[in-house]
């Protein structure tokens, strides 16, 4: 994984509707919203169920493991603060939502759509951490 200038990097800005999500992966902890009515998860946060329409929800944690769905590599960072090249993957989770994130503790190439990974954290500070994945198999002995 690249080095990041976390002075440099965008931040996200928590809402009342997705500061949920910020607190719990300040704890390493991933969650989505689940929808209590039917059941289905979803992310990005939204005010109401895209499948429904019920705006009752609740956080569920996420076992963090899934596998990519899609997979590039960036070579030229939009902004200061990323260091390329780095990852950028689409992660379907085992609960049956997509995440977009980044791809750590792998190598330059782009991986493989399939590539078993899980979540890990990356603390750019003591307010903000980002949650990452990393492939399954480089997770041994970190
Ligand atoms: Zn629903």
């Amino acid at each position: 994984m690249s080095a990041v200038d976390v002075a440099e990097r965008p931040r996200p800005e928590p809402s009342d509707l997705t500061r949920p999500f910020w607190d719990a992966a300040r704890e390493h902890r991933l969650v989505r919203q689940v929808c209590d009515d039917c059941g289905r998860s979803r992310f990005t946060p939204q005010i109401a169920c895209p499948a429904c329409l019920s705006t009752a929800s609740t956080w569920t944690p996420s076992t963090g493991r899934g596998t990519v769905y899609s997979a590039t590599v960036v070579h030229r960072a939009p902004y200061p603060g990323f260091t390329s090249p780095y990852h950028v993957v689409m992660v379907d989770l085992e609960e049956d939502w997509t995440m977009l994130s980044n791809l750590v503790g792998t190598g330059a190439e782009p991986v493989a759509i399939g590539t078993a990974v899980e979540v890990d954290w990356l603390e750019l500070d003591d307010e903000l951490t980002l949650p990452v994945f990393r492939p399954v198999d480089a997770g041994a002995g970190r």
